[in-house]
This record gives structure tokens, sequence and C-alpha cells, in this order.
């Protein structure tokens, strides 16, 4: 864990946030996770930074930051949502339906036809969501 502010600190602070020492520590473990954590994860990942923190906390944080517009939550028909901060980065997700991994991707060629999609229909593309579900090839075949 690196020392300082988290941007996603940054981010809570530059809204107006007051930022408790838990809300910070579960800041930062959302600011150094790059792998769609759930709530259970990153219960585990604040735990080891603060074992007073409880899992409602981390319930009840993220959805503070969510409704921030801070955090973006997913759901990868898992049963669970996962939570990863905003970039200015658009991605896309792919999801291994076999091992739950998540696979982050860019596409413009997809990016571009999106955008020609709602044009066709008399729109102005402001956001998308793709998800793509997948399972490996069995390359041996
Ligand atoms: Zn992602």
């Amino acid at each position: 864990m690196s020392d300082g502010i988290s941007q996603l600190e940054r981010q809570c602070l530059d809204k107006g946030m007051r930022m408790t020492e838990q809300r910070r520590v579960i800041a930062r473990v959302l600011s150094e996770s790059f792998d769609h954590p759930d709530v259970e994860e990153l219960y585990r990942r604040a735990a080891k930074v603060d074992n007073k923190i409880s899992i409602a906390t981390i319930y009840r944080t993220v959805r503070l930051f969510e409704e921030a517009g801070i955090l973006e939550r997913h759901d990868f028909r898992d049963g669970r949502s996962r939570y990863e901060t905003i970039s200015d980065e658009h991605h896309d997700h792919l999801i291994d339906v076999n091992s739950g991994k998540v696979v982050e991707f860019q596409n413009e060629e997809i990016e571009q036809l999106q955008r020609k999609i709602a044009e066709d229909l008399g729109y102005k593309l402001v956001d998308h969501r793709m998800e793509l579900y997948a399972v490996p090839i069995d390359k041996a075949n």
C-alpha cells in the first residue's frame, strides 16, 4: 500500500465527501484493485489494513461511492456485484464463464459500430456497456 492520498480519495474530497479513516482505507483498497473485486473480496483486503472494518461498512461505502459516480458496479451474472474505479480510458469486459475470470479489452471497430447503430436510429451515443460471456477455446483439438 502506498502512502499519501489515493486517486479515489481525491475524487471523494473533490465531491465534498466527509472522509473517515475507514472510508479512506476502502478508497485506497479500491484504487489499488484492478480485478473487479466483489464486496467479500474488498472486505478481505480492507480488513488486512484495518481489522475493525465490518462488511456492513464496506457495503455502505461502496454504495456511497457508487452514488457519487466515482465507482462503477458490474453484474457479471454470477450473483455478485463487482466494483471498479471509473477511469478515463473506456474498456469492455469478457467474462470467462468457467473460471469467472474477467478480461478487459478495447476495440475501436466495435466502438465505431455502436456509435453508427445509435446514429442510424437517430441517436447520439453517450454510453454503453458490453459484456462478452465466453469459454476458453480448447487449443488441443
Ligand atoms: Zn474493467
